[in-house]
């Protein structure tokens, strides 16, 4: 039973010696339990964070210890009354092979439903952050500008199709030529913008967003970002969501003040967590499973095959290897 610890709080960039891969036994179920069998793994740029003992709206994983995210597993065995043989499951998990759970905060899904990964993206977690970040946080209205970054992850991709369903100029900045083609030819979006062959960010943003942005839903911040705050349209709206560009940051950089920009455009900027929003997960998940039923969402995911590839897909998250969700399938 295969099982990957965290084995040192990385410092700057992660790298494959901060996890330990160890092999235990596999475990029985006892009364009220039921053993697990992980199918598929999400992982996530926010477990970067976690790795670290910094003051978070989240525990720092401990060393030594499993790291969890979310995962799908299939019942293998159940002594727990809610759960059959066989069922399919989601739930924040370790990275376990198979693990023994009493049955709390697991949630039974119908793999007839949507395809097993489908609840670890589009109508998982990342679906959900896209989904409330623009209508709860955002406030986008039909006809106006969004501009979004990281747009060819998971929650940008989706985020940008949903400013299309509202019927706004959408434009999207990602990292490789490839990425910008699958914006236009796949998700809709109006514009691309290829941040690794754009000095000027600012000006690229202005010739895409020529009425000023009226939303900016922001995955990275740095360098992008301060090109996106040059163009906002007065009463605009920031999302803060991401910051993955300074995630591996060691020393925080400084940017061009906005202090300015704010008041005389009467912008706000607002960072979210998603979970603080779990009023509006159904909703969420409901409306985004009523779009793709009728074709309006479309979905990517880059899956990488092996439980022990974990690690490895995790870190490929920093290189932009992942189009659309970033899955583990074991
Ligand atoms: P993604 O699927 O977007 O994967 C990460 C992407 O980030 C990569 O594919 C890469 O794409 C881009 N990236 C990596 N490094 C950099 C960099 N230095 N500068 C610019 N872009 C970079 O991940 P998610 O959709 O899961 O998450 C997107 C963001 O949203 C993350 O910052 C995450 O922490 C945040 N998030 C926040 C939540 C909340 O509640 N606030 C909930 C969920 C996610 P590229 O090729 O374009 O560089």
């Amino acid at each position: 039973n295969k099982v990957i610890e965290l084995r040192s709080r990385p410092v700057g960039e992660p790298t494959l010696s901060d996890f330990n891969f160890e092999e235990t036994e596999k475990p029985t179920a006892s009364d009220g339990e039921i053993l697990l069998k992980t199918e598929y793994v999400s992982v996530d740029p926010y477990l970067r964070g976690r790795m670290s003992d910094a003051d978070s709206y989240v525990e720092p994983f401990e060393l030594d210890k499993p790291i969890s995210s979310a995962i799908v597993a299939k019942v293998v065995s159940s002594k727990n009354k809610r759960f059959d043989e066989g069922d399919y499951i989601t739930a924040e998990l370790d990275w376990k092979e198979y693990q023994l759970s009493d049955g709390k905060n697991v949630r039974k899904i119908d793999p007839n439903a949507a395809p097993l990964s489908a609840n670890l993206g589009i109508l998982g977690m990342t679906g959900i952050t896209a989904y409330i970040g623009l209508t709860e946080i955002g406030q986008l209205k039909e006809g106006e500008t969004l501009v979004v970054s990281g747009a060819a992850g998971a929650v940008g991709s989706v985020v940008g199709q949903i400013g299309k369903i509202k019927g706004c100029h959408v434009v999207g900045i990602a990292g490789s030529d490839e990425k910008i083609e699958l914006l236009k030819s796949k998700f809709g979006f109006d514009e691309g913008i290829n941040y690794k062959k754009t000095e000027a960010m600012g000006e690229a943003i202005a010739q895409a967003s020529p009425d000023g942005v009226d939303v900016y839903f922001d995955n990275v911040a740095g360098r992008i970002s301060d090109g996106v705050y040059q163009n906002m349209a007065d009463f605009g709206r920031i999302v803060n969501c991401g910051a993955i560009a300074l995630y591996n940051a060691t020393e925080m950089p400084t940017g061009p003040r906005v202090e300015p920009m704010l008041i005389k455009k009467r912008v706000s900027m607002q960072g979210f967590i998603v979970g603080d929003h779990q009023d509006k997960f159904t909703e969420a998940v409901k409306q985004l499973g009523k779009w793709l039923g009728e074709g309006q969402l479309e979905y990517s995911e880059t899956v990488v095959e092996g439980f022990e590839n974990i690690p490895q897909a995790f870190l490929d998250l920093f290189e932009g290897k992942n189009k659309g969700k970033m899955i583990v399938k074991v």
